[in-house]
């Protein structure tokens, strides 16, 4: 999975340069999803990123939960973050970290800020601080509390600690400058106060840092050298850089950032997955409809595509949005190399052959890919009785038409040529039966004399298997969703016929007891995935991608 010989972006640059001054003896990085949410195509931009440098340069990646806002977050994340991080097929450094195992060092360094008289305890309430804090062109002003000493401070800091004060009653912020451009360097809050269970501390802890103070300290625990992240994180170098240099660390990594994966279609971010989910407007965070990675893996998306994928996006510090036609070729090429092709008639209706023997079988063989014949072969039983799709027959056409038409012939593919004698309707005029007969001599071999319309696929009444079909739209019927030409934000833009299920399917037996996540190629109809709710009795199957671009 190395990609080697990807042309280096400017991160792998930096890295080189690094190297070759003897900065560092081994790159390390990390990927530090905070688990409030589960993970989405963009973050698998990072992961890519970050594991990938990882592989190429004999480093380490580390995974690193982000876990500093208790409220939010939840071991269920934590454990489908690592699921999915693992199932795109990256290997994390030892254990899984987490940020909230250094709640003792970085309470530490906060305790060495206040004795060098660089963190003060601002007993100020929230509006007070956002309003002393000033706007872009207005320096900030000094709270009361910013001049107190070392001593007074730490006494504060230790009754936050010890949950003396209420929360929002107390915050540390470090001492940097008011009248900085950068309001992140306007006294930023270091550590506020939080009455909440967490995940890992439990009720360890009443006082929670903020990320801007957890993440260098933490990078710097671990030895991380290059501290990958997006790119609104610019503006927060500073901080970072502050931090590193008046914290006693054991390490200097350095942040670089890089622009965010923008896909068209849909929407990356957590807040608003979690409200299509929390909403109902899905079914779950992997709805196949959802672009996270838990979606697009029960979409029948594989690692090998969305890693694909992401070389194709490459990395840069310019902003874009990528279409959604790149990430379903990804997927669309990968199947059309490795899946095995299968019949499913999706709209069935029933051909009668009349002149085929009653009970007589016969086993057709068909490759599992036209292509690959390493990939061998697959036995479909021919019967008096099969199904044909609807769309496949018409009572006229013109010559345009290469289906199945009254009074003409069609071949069945990799089977026998019909031919239609007779339509049977019920009484609502709908037709429950196409009377035919097949010339026995066109097994292989064209007939003599005669140009038989098109090839169309099929299944055996008797000896076939009933299923689902789920067929997936896009999710947002715009192309940026957070604008809607219509409406006011992004729920406006839910596409109401993303998904249609046709529940009278049919599909080869052959397919029966496949597992879920087992990936196909239905001919002539696109490529599909075994979806987790398939059983022996009712398969279901979910469209991944059609066989060809159609936007
Ligand atoms: P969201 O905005 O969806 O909530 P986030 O940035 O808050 O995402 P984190 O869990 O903090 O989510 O992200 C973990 C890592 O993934 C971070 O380093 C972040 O920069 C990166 N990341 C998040 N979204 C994207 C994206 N769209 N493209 C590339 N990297 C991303
Ligand atoms: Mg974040």
């Amino acid at each position: 999975m190395s990609n080697t010989d990807a042309p280096k972006n400017f991160i792998r640059q930096i890295i080189d340069k690094d190297l070759a001054a003897g900065l560092h003896q081994q790159v390390v990085t990390r990927f530090p999803p905070e688990p409030n949410g589960y993970l989405h195509i963009g973050h698998a931009k990072s992961i890519c990123l970050n594991f990938g440098i990882a592989e190429d340069y004999d480093g380490l990646c580390q995974l690193r939960f982000d876990d500093t806002n208790p409220e939010k977050e939840s071991q269920e994340y934590v454990a489908a973050i690592s699921r999915d991080v693992s199932w795109l097929g990256y290997k994390w450094a030892g254990d899984i970290r987490y940020a909230s195992s250094y709640f003792q060092q970085i309470h530490d360094c906060a305790v060495e800020l206040i004795r060098k008289g660089l963190a003060y305890v601002d007993l100020s309430t929230p509006e007070q601080i956002r309003e002393m804090r000033g706007w872009a062109q207005q320096p900030g002003t000094a709270s009361e509390y910013r001049e107190q000493t070392p001593e007074k401070a730490l006494e504060l800091f230790t009754q936050m600690k010890n949950g003396d004060f209420p929360d929002g009653g107390a915050v540390l912020r470090a001492k940097i400058d008011l009248a900085s451009p950068n309001m992140n360097m306007r006294d930023p809050v270091l550590y506020r106060v939080r009455r909440a269970t967490h995940h890992q501390t439990g009720d360890t802890w009443c006082i929670y840092p903020m990320y801007d103070f957890t993440h260098p300290i933490s990078d710097a625990l671990e030895g991380v050298t290059h501290s990958l992240c997006t790119l609104e994180f610019e503006d927060h170098r500073p901080l970072y850089d502050w931090v590193i240099d008046n914290c006693t660390l054991p390490a200097r990594p350095r942040q670089y950032e890089f622009a965010r994966l923008n896909l068209n279609y849909t929407v990356t971010s957590k807040r608003k997955l979690k409200q299509l989910v929390d909403e109902g407007h899905v079914s779950g965070w992997d709805d196949p409809r959802m672009p996270t990675i838990a979606g697009l893996r029960r979409r029948g998306y594989t690692p090998a595509s969305l890693r694909r994928f992401c070389d194709m996006v490459g990395v840069a510090r310019a902003d874009s949005v990528v279409d959604m036609s790149m990430l379903e070729a990804a997927i669309r090429d990968d199947l059309n190399q490795h899946a095995s092709r299968a019949f499913c008639v999706l709209r069935p209706v029933k051909v009668v052959i009349d002149n085929w023997e009653e009970g007589h079988e016969e086993m057709l063989t068909a490759p599992l890919h036209p292509q690959n014949e390493a990939m061998g072969t697959r036995q479909i039983p021919m019967t008096r009785e099969v199904y044909i799709d609807r769309e496949d027959f018409r009572e006229e056409a013109n010559k345009k038409f290469k289906r199945l038409v009254l009074g003409d012939e069609v071949r069945l593919r990799y089977g026998y040529v019909i031919r239609a004698n007779e339509v049977i309707r019920d009484a609502d005029g709908e037709i429950t039966e196409i009377r035919c007969t097949y010339d026995p001599d066109t097994l292989g071999k064209n007939p003599e004399g005669r140009k038989v319309r098109g090839v169309i696929h099929w299944v055996s009444v008797a000896r076939s298997q009933a299923c689902e079909v789920r067929l997936y739209d896009r999710l947002f019927t715009a192309a940026n969703p957070d604008k809607p030409e219509q409406g006011e934000g992004f729920l406006d833009a839910i596409n109401p016929a993303s998904l249609t299920v046709l529940t009278d399917c049919r599909v080869e037996e052959n397919l029966r007891g496949v597992v879920p996540e087992t990936r196909f190629q239905f001919e002539r109809e696109g490529y599909f995935a075994t979806d987790a709710d398939s059983t022996d009795e009712k398969m279901v199957f979910n469209l991944t991608v059609g066989l060809r671009e159609s936007f």
